[in-house]
């Protein structure tokens, strides 16, 4: 009877270990993957508040969250979630039905005809002026994205290049931001540094 109370104790011991053992394993388990959704979860709902606030008029397609759902590594997840929407943002076609026609007299300056000719190379005198015209043609937006501009941060762009009888009237300039104009510029080189892109990637990092 003693030894076997002995037995039925240290059998109970180890029982008591193992069950120990297995459920702290398995909440670890069930923490880890908890985590891992809501931490997907938090990343897709601060790209969608991202996006939103920053191109408004942008309608970006989120059909890649279902479609990636096979997707077992939720890191891998939301970079493809990411990827795709930069893609998106690549791909946005320049709405020229918008583009303007005139410039009206009012908006316009005494040397604003004569400085609209291009001179050797030179950029007009008047190229301030024009750049903040443009910014309040379009209620300082990107003409492309729609994303918010400065002064500082806009990009104007010719619609006809100088190179092929383009002018720097207003009608023939339309504002960017740099990742637009970057996108258009011949160099495309040059589009695989996109802000968007840095910004996106920066929210995985910290979500
Ligand atoms: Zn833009």
């Amino acid at each position: 009877m003693y030894f076997l109370g002995t037995d039925y104790i240290i059998s109970s011991l180890i029982w008591l270990l193992a069950i120990f053992a297995f459920v702290f394993t398995v909440k670890k388990l069930i923490g880890k993957l908890f985590y891992k959704k809501e931490s997907l979860a938090l990343f897709i709902n601060k790209l969608k508040i991202y996006l939103e606030k920053h191109f408004p008029d942008i309608k970006f397609d989120f059909t890649i969250i279902e479609l990636s759902k096979n997707e077992q590594n939720p890191e891998l997840r939301k970079y493809t979630i990411a990827d795709e929407m930069i893609d998106q943002f690549k791909r946005i076609k320049i709405n020229t039905s918008k583009y303007p026609k005139t410039t009206p007299k009012e908006l316009q300056w005494s040397s604003y005809v004569f400085n609209s000719e291009p001179n050797r190379g030179k950029l007009p005198p008047d190229w301030m002026q024009r750049k903040n015209a443009l910014f309040l043609r379009e209620h300082g937006k990107c003409f492309r994205c729609g994303t918010a501009i400065t002064m500082n941060t806009l990009y104007p762009k010719l619609i006809i290049p100088i190179a092929d009888g383009g002018k720097y009237y207003l009608e023939n300039m339309i504002p960017l931001c740099s990742d637009c104009d970057k996108l258009l510029s011949e160099s495309s080189q040059k589009s695989s540094y996109l802000n968007i892109k840095d910004v996106i990637y920066d929210i995985i990092e910290k979500s």
